[in-house]
């Protein structure tokens, strides 16, 4: 220790910086933490949290709608922004302390600074100190990539300003199909937006099960939201307070904010790595990482985001603790990555655990398909026409249930229940077995008897 300031530097102050500070502390390690921006990171400060905040807000309006069928009458809401963004703001700063008084309670020593490598060892505060330390945990996130440049790319917005724009903007255009373009399409059209979203693809959600996308998107769409896909923007044109996306294909829109939520790269410009020698995936362009969050340089360590595994909270989380428990509580902790639960927080949302049917087909020569689709009670009195799909892969010869995919209400609340039979490898017989709760949306998943589709796979295949 006497040549080290510190046991344990840690760059970045968010999901997976946070809990590995403050885990290695607990065993005894110095720490200190800096984080060039706000303590919490991405997921607390532009992220996770505000973007449910604004979820629930932009729900609001769909409860008001469902409302005169229930008895209620609603004189003619109105919705305002500025306050919304105020009271959110309010929130995340009460978090932000929460998040700095924890780590400093914990021992952890919290600067403000911007950091970056002078050596393997050295680092450089943007305060103007500088550090020796033993370990250095790398755990700086990502930051929204706006791919190719357009003309007019200027003028484009991405999810880190959705959350402080000054005006609410009456007509948004959103490039992507992804986690952030389908929860800010849905965001703003709940709250009154006109939403064009515009996708390279064939259908939003690549990755998810494709009943999945389509019932999202025939949702989306039902709820106003256009959805255009198998095309890009291509130029905007700003014309005073308001922009003209061009798309691939010729069409034009009008519009008062451009969104893209094109994908996030790491967040590692200027932190010196090429100084070290730690190497980047170059598919990616993530730190490259073993089993234990360890880079090719062996004190220096990354998790979360900057590392490009799984870019969940949870999973930064998980990685930050199983670092701090590995090198400082000596007992090695490998993260296990296997069905990992995950929600879009949409409208209807969006809740995935476990295989999905393509992929269960590509592994399983045996799979069986349960599913249904239906109209919830709550829609016989409000009269909304959405439908929630529910759908379970099972092993056709183990009768293991190898994913569970639900859009409707609370899908995500469902499925983080549900991840836990998954995780424990329950089998569909555990489900039958299990007692439906009425009247709820989710005693579907106990109570589908036959499958739906059966596949096998003819040994020659
Ligand atoms: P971050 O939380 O990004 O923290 C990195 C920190 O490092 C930042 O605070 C940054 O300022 C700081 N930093 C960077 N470079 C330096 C430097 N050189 N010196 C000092 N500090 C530095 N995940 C979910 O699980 N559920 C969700 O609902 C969800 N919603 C999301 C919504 C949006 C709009 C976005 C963008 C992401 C969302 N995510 C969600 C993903 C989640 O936010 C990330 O996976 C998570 O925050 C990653 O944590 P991290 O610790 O790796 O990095
Ligand atoms: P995603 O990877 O989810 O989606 C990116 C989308 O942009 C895809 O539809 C992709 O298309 C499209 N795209 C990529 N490059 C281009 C391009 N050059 N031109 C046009 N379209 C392009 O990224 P997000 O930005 O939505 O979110 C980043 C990550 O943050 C997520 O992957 C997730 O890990 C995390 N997150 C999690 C949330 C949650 O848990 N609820 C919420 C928000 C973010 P294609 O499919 O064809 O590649």
């Amino acid at each position: 220790m006497a040549d080290y300031d510190v046991d344990l530097f840690v760059i970045g102050g968010g999901s997976g910086g946070v809990r590995a500070a403050r885990i290695a502390a607990g065993h005894g390690a110095k720490v200190m933490l800096a984080e060039e921006y706000r303590m919490g990171g991405t997921c607390v400060i532009r992220g996770c949290v505000p973007k449910k905040l604004f979820a629930y807000a932009s729900h609001v309006h769909e409860e008001i709608k469902d409302a005169a069928g229930f008895g209620w009458n609603i004189s003619p809401a109105s919705f305002n922004w500025p306050r919304l963004v105020a009271n959110k703001d309010k929130e995340i700063a009460r978090l932000e302390a929460a998040y700095t008084g924890n780590a400093e309670k914990a021992g952890v020593q919290v600067v403000k600074a911007r950091a970056s490598f002078v050596d393997a060892h050295m680092l450089h505060l943007s305060t103007g100190q500088t550090a020796r330390a033993k370990y250095v945990l790398i755990a700086t996130g990502g930051t929204p990539n706006h791919g190719a440049s357009i003309p007019g790319i200027e003028h484009v917005i991405s999810s880190d300003d959705v959350f402080h724009l000054p005006v609410f903007p009456k007509r948004i255009v959103i490039q992507g199909g992804g986690y952030i373009a389908l929860e800010c399409a849905c965001i703003f059209a709940g709250l009154g937006a006109d939403v064009t979203l515009v996708y390279r693809g064939d259908n939003i959600l690549r990755g998810f099960d494709d009943d999945v996308r389509t019932h999202v998107r025939g949702e989306v769409e039902r709820a106003g939201i256009t959805v255009l896909t198998g095309r890009t923007v291509i130029k905007v044109e700003k014309h005073g307070d308001a922009f003209t996306a061009h798309l691939s294909e010729g069409a034009s829109i009008a519009a008062d904010q451009v969104l893209f939520a094109i994908g996030r790269r790491p967040n590692i410009k200027d932190l010196g790595l090429e100084k070290v020698g730690v190497a980047l995936n170059p598919a990616n362009g993530g730190i490259v990482v073993n089993g234990f969050s360890q880079t090719t340089v062996p004190h220096i360590y990354a998790v979360g985001d900057v590392t490009q595994r799984i870019n969940l909270t949870p999973v930064a989380i998980r990685e930050g603790q199983a670092f701090a428990d590995t090198v400082f509580g000596k007992r090695p902790v490998r993260v296990d990555y296997a069905d990992i639960s995950t929600a879009v927080f949409s409208q209807p949302q969006v809740g995935t655990v476990g295989f999905t049917e393509a992929e269960a087909r590509a592994q399983f020569t045996h799979v069986d398909i349960y599913k249904t689709d239906f109209r919830p009670i709550k829609a016989t009195l409000s009269g909304s026409q959405s439908r929630v799909l529910m759908k379970l892969i099972v092993d056709g010869m183990s009768d293991r249930v190898l994913g569970c995919h639900i859009v409707g209400p609370d899908a995500a609340e469902i499925v983080q229940a549900v991840a836990i039979a998954i995780k424990m490898k329950a089998t569909k017989a555990d489900f039958d077995a299990t007692m439906a709760l009425h009247p709820t949306s989710a005693e579907e998943l106990v109570t589908m008897r036959a499958p739906t589709r059966r596949y096998v796979r003819e040994a020659a295949e």
